[in-house]
């Protein structure tokens, strides 16, 4: 079977132990399948990526003991095709100009009228302030926000997806789209740059990933890109979403766990068995 898959980390801290699993997992799978395994270096955020934590990641990578498709895919270096993707669903009528800050997002979700304000896979769910605007009267300042109800609309049929290990395929629904993801960020605030759920549905596409094997915490975000994928013409890949490695006191591990840092694992003597080890991957 043809299998293209890839890890692709932001250079925005120091590995842990649950990025050592999603991409020994990843590498693991694509051995097996006798597949291809890629990196892509997802810096799309400016003001947190470094160029230290990206060397950083190659280098535990490598010491992990694992190898990839050279050159490395690197958003920063992508930008035209993501102004493409904006560019062609800006035309489609679907997305709209939004000004409002997190504080203005905050209060206006909270606002007495509006009741409890819900969670989507972004935080709150937008309440939909600038809806109004038209994508012509966009400013170099404004996120670009896809319209959810036009966007679902759009479509004859809304597609399905399949999560391995869930049966049968999954479909995106209209009431979830609208009600509990809504109208997320396609392009940032301020500067312009693409946000993961577009640079990711691009990107993709762009290397030929047929596996997007990918923590859980990323599950809730999936019929998004699924929904980009339909939208833009790109084809939709098999997810597969992993357990994810915990702490001590069972709390997902974060970036700022520098505690579980592969680099710390290192310099304490530490093998690329034991990570293995630690996080329950069999010997490669
Ligand atoms: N860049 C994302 C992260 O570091 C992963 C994106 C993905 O695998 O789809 O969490």
């Amino acid at each position: 079977m043809h299998f293209v898959t890839r890890f692709a980390p932001s250079p925005t801290g120091q590995l842990h132990l649950g990025h050592a699993y999603s991409a020994l997992l990843a590498h693991d799978m694509a051995k097996a399948a006798d597949g291809r395994f890629l990196l892509r270096i997802e810096d799309t955020d400016t003001a947190r990526c470094t160029p230290e934590f990206e060397t950083q990641i190659y280098d535990d990578l490598a010491w992990l003991g694992l190898t990839w498709e050279t050159p490395v895919l690197r958003q920063s270096d992508n930008t035209p095709a993501y102004d493409v993707a904006i560019a062609q669903l800006g035309d489609m009528g679907l997305l709209y100009p939004c000004s409002c800050t997190r504080g203005d997002i905050r209060r206006a979700a909270s606002a007495p009228q509006e009741g409890a304000p819900l969670l989507g896979p972004d935080g709150l769910i937008y309440p939909g302030t600038c809806r109004h605007r038209a994508w012509e009267d966009r400013t170099d300042t404004d996120a670009m926000r896809l319209h959810m109800e036009r966007a679902v609309d759009h479509l004859p049929d809304l597609p399905y997806y399949t999560e391995t290990g869930v049966h049968p395929a999954l479909s995106l629904t209209r009431d979830h789209l609208v009600h509990e993801v809504g109208d997320v960020v396609l392009a940032r605030r301020d500067t312009g740059a693409a946000a993961y759920h577009l640079s990711v549905v691009v990107d993709d596409a762009a290397q030929g990933i047929t596996h997007v094997i990918r923590g859980e915490d990323l599950a809730p975000a999936t019929p998004i890109h699924v929904l980009l994928q339909a939208l833009l013409g790109l084809p939709t890949p098999i997810y597969h979403h992993h357990r994810l490695i915990r702490d001590d006191a069972g709390k997902r591990l974060a970036k700022r766990d520098d505690a579980r840092a592969i680099a710390l694992y290192r310099a304490e003597g530490a093998t690329p068995q034991d990570i293995r080890d630690m996080v329950g991957l069999p010997a490669a």
